[in-house]
């Protein structure tokens, strides 16, 4: 089943002699469970097509498909929502609140919606990530490991759809970057979450099931290397 279907998706920024269009038509879709990766060099797209997937911008035309939902066929109110629930997104910077403890900033989200946090949930994704002792942490007392395993413990547990991550290792040195790698890729496998990470580092996406790669706005090559 698709849980991802992105249909002739286009952007174009600014308008007249000016405008720049970022992508065109661009057309993919993702099976539940899969673990994909989208690489391109800087300037291809990537984070016009990762904000569009996101929820966080509006396409100029085309549809994204979120578990049969046409996310911009919804309100900003509703699209708001969806994206809390159904979409975990990670980013490079790892954008948690500093005022707020660890177990503030992963349930935020929900908290938000008026969704009741499962605990169980919780104490299992906080488990996984390592973060039991560090719940009354502040953000800048953990390293930048620990922020980013706080971020993927904020995208999960909502039980997202997707999950989504832009460079999700950029900021972090070889030993943490092979560890967040590591939990992305445990979460996918053991819990069928479904992950589509942004990257332009082919050693990250060599360790995807299936590489699209992005140039000048368009899909230049879409290739499974894991069946
Ligand atoms: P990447 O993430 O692969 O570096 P982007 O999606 O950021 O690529 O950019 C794709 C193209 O769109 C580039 O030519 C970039 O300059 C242009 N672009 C991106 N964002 C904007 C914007 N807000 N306004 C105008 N042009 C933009
Ligand atoms: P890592 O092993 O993830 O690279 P560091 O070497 O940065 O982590 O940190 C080692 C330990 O020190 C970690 O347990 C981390 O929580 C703690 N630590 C790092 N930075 C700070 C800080 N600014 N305040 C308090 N504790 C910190």
């Amino acid at each position: 089943m698709s849980i991802l279907e992105v249909k002739d998706l286009s952007k174009i920024y600014g308008k007249g002699d000016t405008a720049v269009k970022a992508l065109h038509d661009v057309s993919f879709s993702v099976n539940k469970g899969d673990f994909v990766c989208i690489i391109g060099p800087s300037g291809s797209g990537k984070s016009t097509l990762l904000h569009l997937l996101g929820g966080v911008d509006r396409p100029t035309s085309g549809k994204v498909l979120i578990d049969q939902t046409d996310i911009y066929n919804l309100n900003e109110t509703q699209l708001a929502i969806f994206r809390r629930r159904q979409i975990g997104l990670i980013y490079q910077f790892y954008n948690l609140i500093p005022i707020l403890t660890v177990a503030e900033n992963m349930t935020l989200p929900m908290l938000l919606d008026g969704q009741k946090v499962d605990q169980d949930h919780f104490n299992k994704v906080v488990h996984i990530l390592g973060l039991n002792e560090r719940l009354d942490h502040l953000p800048n007392q953990l390293s930048g490991g620990q922020q980013q395993r706080v971020s993927i413990g904020r995208a999960l547990i909502s039980n997202p759809a997707i999950m989504l991550a832009d460079e999700p290792t950029g900021n972090l040195d070889s030993k943490n970057s092979a560890e967040i790698m590591e939990l992305l890729k445990m979460f996918n496998k053991t819990y069928n979450q479904t992950l589509i990470v942004i990257t332009h580092d082919e050693r990250i996406a060599l360790q995807a099931d299936r590489i699209i790669s992005i140039e000048d706005g368009k899909i230049a090559k879409d290739e499974v290397i894991r069946p």
